[in-house]
């Protein structure tokens, strides 16, 4: 979501006649596009202040921008612009359409501050696409689920779904630019819910059918998907089509019912598996990962073991694992029993060590396999290609000729560590 609220920012910058800058140094502008899901994300926004107070010393007409959900928490800008007064625009995310009267403002002497805390779909804006192949395509803003660790539903406002013929419309536009990849944004795409042009109502799986059946060869990935909202429906649509890849993010965040209770994710751990029984009976090679929240607040050694157990169980393919940050004005940050840092660090070691487990055992199995990969990177380094198996898996390969953006057909030959490495089959 991020990187392509940069796209946008970049987007604008370009159409207002400024290009890249090769480096920080050289700019003259800087916009800092801010996270702030967990403290570290934020450490790191403020860790960089130091050094571009410096640049703005040397170059007297350099803007400073402070854009995202840092800002947008509450009372954050005002903070923000005690201890780095120097900063030019502070603007949030659904500010992002206004950038450049605000630049324009900024460059003639104003210091702008601008957040607006309700959600809106703004389309047309231009963007400058960085992610190779791949397409970064919304479909909804925003979140109404409330977990209770999580500060994105009061930094980003209300869900709110595109209209569904829009999405297509953007998604076939880049198609017919070459994008082979598409990859579909929402905090929670499976409760997308978009109104067409006929007033007809359109589901998550309903628009995947749709832009599945584009006449064209590509992929079509997206995230993120709260299992709360997964249905049989896009299960199905996705055993369906082959640019489908059956690769499934589905955030667990905890296998002890009594702290998913607690976090409000409302499912429980033997729905979540249940979930995941019923996609591998339909879909038997599918791919998961998922994230896991380590250290919630009254997490006991035995709810951590459960986490263990859904871990073991599930058997992702990745798994991302953060270590529970409390933010202000959310519901977690108040309770009782915040764990203590020794204890977080060494039940997330114990995770870390059973999914490295995990994830090479997933790519042992792997070895001998023919794969089908969308080749999207060349390591000059290394001198290899790389691409993404349907299920989720890297794959690297040497060829003669420039294969990014090609499918190519591998037999993985060897894994190492958790990635594979492949042998061309076809193109030759
Ligand atoms: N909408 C997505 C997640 C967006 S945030 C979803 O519901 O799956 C990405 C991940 O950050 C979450 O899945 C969660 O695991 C993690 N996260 C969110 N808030 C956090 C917090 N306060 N501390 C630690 N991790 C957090
Ligand atoms: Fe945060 Fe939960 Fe919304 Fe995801 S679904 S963004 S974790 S509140």
């Amino acid at each position: 979501m991020n990187v392509h609220e940069s796209e946008k920012l970049a987007g604008i910058l370009e159409g207002t006649g400024y290009s890249v800058a090769a480096d920080m140094n050289d700019a003259d502008i800087i916009v800092i596009n801010t996270c702030t899901i967990r403290q570290n994300a934020e450490n790191r926004v403020v860790g960089n202040l130091g050094y571009i107070k410096k640049l703005k010393e040397k170059n007297k007409s350099l803007i400073l921008g402070i854009f995202g959900c840092m800002p947008q928490a509450d009372g954050a800008a005002q903070k923000l612009i005690k201890r780095a007064p120097f900063i030019n625009i502070i603007f949030g995310t659904h500010n992002l359409y206004k950038f450049s009267d605000y630049l324009k403002r900024a460059l003639e002497g104003e210091k702008v501050i601008e957040i607006e805390l309700e959600s809106k779909v703004v389309e047309g804006l231009e963007v400058k696409r960085t992610s190779g192949i791949n397409a970064w395509v919304n479909i909804a803003y925003g979140c109404d689920n409330y977990c209770s660790y999580c500060i994105v539903p009061f930094v980003r406002g209300r869900e709110k779904s595109r209209e569904p013929q829009v999405v297509l419309k953007e998604v076939e536009d880049l198609l017919k630019q070459g994008y082979k990849e598409i990859t579909l944004l929402g905090q929670n795409v499976n409760s997308y819910n978009g109104i067409d042009s006929n007033g007809e109502k359109k589901d998550f799986a309903d628009l995947l059918e749709n832009i599945a059946l584009l006449p064209y060869k590509f992929r079509v990935r997206f995230m993120t998907s709260h299992p709360k909202d997964f249905s049989v429906k896009v299960i199905d649509a996705i055993a369906r089509h082959k640019n489908l890849p059956p690769y499934f993010h589905l955030p667990a965040q905890s296998g002890s019912d009594r702290i998913l209770k607690l976090m409000n994710r409302k499912y429980t751990a033997k729905h979540y598996l249940g979930l995941i029984d019923i996609i591998k009976s339909k879909i038997p090679d599918a791919g998961f990962s998922s994230d896991i929240i380590v250290g919630f607040p009254t997490e006991t050694e035995e709810d951590f073991d459960k986490t263990l157990e859904l871990v073991k169980k599930s058997r992702y393919h990745h798994l991302f694992s953060f270590i529970y940050s409390p933010r202000a004005g959310t519901k977690a940050a108040e309770m009782e029993g915040q764990i203590d840092k020794k204890t977080v660090d060494a039940r997330f070691s114990k995770l870390t060590e059973l999914q490295t487990k995990i994830g090479l055992e997933i790519a042992e199995k792997q070895v001998g396999k023919t794969v089908e990969i969308l080749c999207d990177t060349f390591d000059k380094d290394k001198n290899t290609y790389r691409g993404k198996t349907e299920n989720g898996k890297i794959v690297s390969f040497t060829s003669a000729n420039n294969l990014v953006g090609e499918f190519v057909t591998l037999k993985v030959t060897k894994s190492k560590n958790s990635n594979l490495i492949g042998e061309m089959l076809s193109p030759h």
